[in-house]
């Protein structure tokens, strides 16, 4: 398998292109009222309710740049057809915008007949997440012109995995093996030479399971008959753990990475005398862990419900869930409307993994009291949304948004 593709990417970013793509970006997802919000140290308080947003939520640079080269990819290319592999970030809203603007979605998930059309005269965005080594050599192979906005931060996991792999370390992927992101990482784990090593970890149990097999309590054929389908071709787990790597999905949960990483630890050194052959880089990006830790702060300034806004299938929206619903009652909403009326919400239950229609907590309808409401949103989320659920809920409480000058 060949390493990252040598055809010559595009640069879409050029100056008058960026000027009408910063337009367009703006009058899409910005919002002057969560703007202004923001400048008055993220609280809004109204006669009924209080809002107050995290300290950092909403778009990160990884995806506001993916954002801005499919849009000036559309600019730059205007006759050609345009493609997509799967999803340019993980929010509907977005996705729908570029669908809007013609571009075409292709199967991320394997490479399909779709991908047979492809000819010389086709554009095809890689999304932030990046792909599999096996797609770029299949766009290359076809000609096409690629437009790759995979982020700087999920690239430094790949040459971690790939560094993992050239010295000889099998790389512990702590992702979820059906993301986009771990899947093109995986790829990459297996090095220059395509000989490398990985096996792919979710969850803690999991953990534990490879804490087991390192400490001899299970054997390696057992272990690799309950993470089946997790590890790469050729793997053995009888000769594939003398020397282990951790690298992680960058938008992973810190507390259990952390965890994970002293299981690991310990189990080398106590099988081993010593930790010389465990190696860790944590690789959780800096947009994951600054809207964790601001969750964190949010949750001290005691607010009675907190509403998560984001995409379903966004993973470090979930963790934000994951983290709120320990704390203070927590709704995951894709839009504004979830928030069905002042009694019943549509959330996405990250236990049950389905979404549900929940009675909401009983002091959103009781207007009596002034309620405080912590919003926050993954690294996928436009401002927009995020504007809609304050004037949503303003509304239904019977709340009036000042206009924005005074505000200011
Ligand atoms: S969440 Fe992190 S890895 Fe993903 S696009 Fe943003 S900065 Fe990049």
């Amino acid at each position: 398998m060949k390493q990252e593709s040598s055809k010559k990417r595009v640069n879409v970013r050029r100056t008058e292109i960026m000027e009408m793509v910063e337009k367009e970006i703006t009058g899409h997802y910005q919002s002057d009222l969560v703007d202004s919000i923001r400048k008055r140290d993220g609280v809004l308080t109204l006669p009924r309710t209080e809002f107050i947003l995290a300290r950092e939520f909403g778009f990160c640079n990884g995806v506001r740049r993916a954002i801005d080269i499919a849009y000036a990819a559309r600019r730059v290319f205007p006759g050609a057809r345009l493609f997509l592999i799967g999803e340019i970030i993980h929010n509907p809203e977005v996705n729908a915008q570029l669908d809007s603007m013609g571009v075409i979605r292709l199967p991320w998930k394997k490479i399909s007949a779709e991908y047979d059309t492809l000819g010389e005269d086709d554009v095809v965005i890689v999304p932030a997440f990046g792909v599999p080594l096996e797609f770029m050599d299949e766009l290359e192979s076809k000609g096409v012109t690629i437009v790759d906005t995979t982020c700087g931060d999920v690239m430094k996991v790949w040459k971690r995995v790939k560094s993992y792999a050239d010295r000889g370390i099998t790389s512990i992927i702590h992702g979820k093996s059906t993301h986009e992101e771990t899947r093109a990482t995986a790829s990459r784990a297996m090095g220059s030479g395509g000989n490398g090593k990985y096996l792919i970890i979710y969850t803690l149990e999991d953990a534990k399971q490879l804490v087991d097999c390192i400490s001899g309590k299970i054997s390696p054929e057992e272990f690799m008959s309950r993470m089946d389908g997790l590890f790469s071709v050729g793997f053995d787990a009888k000769s594939d753990l003398k020397s282990i790597g951790i690298a992680n999905q960058t938008t992973m949960l810190k507390s259990e990475t952390k965890q994970i990483q002293e299981m690991l630890k310990a189990a080398m050194e106590e099988r081993d005398g010593s930790a010389d052959n465990f190696h860790v880089f944590d690789t959780i990006c800096g947009a994951t862990q600054d809207r964790q830790d601001a969750l964190f702060k949010l949750l001290e300034r005691k607010v009675d419900m907190i509403l998560v806004v984001g995409g379903y299938n966004s993973s470090n929206t979930t963790h934000l869930v994951e983290i709120s619903k320990e704390h203070v009652p927590t709704y995951f909403i894709e839009q504004a409307g979830y928030i069905q009326d002042i009694t019943k919400i549509k959330t996405y239950d990250t236990d049950e993994k389905k979404v549900k229609i929940v009675d909401a907590i009983p002091a959103l309808a009781d207007i009596s009291r002034r309620l405080k409401v912590g919003i926050t949103a993954g690294a996928s989320c436009p401002g927009n949304l995020i504007e809609d659920t304050i004037c949503h809920i303003a509304r239904l409480r019977g709340d009036v948004i000042p206009a924005l000058e005074e505000l200011r």
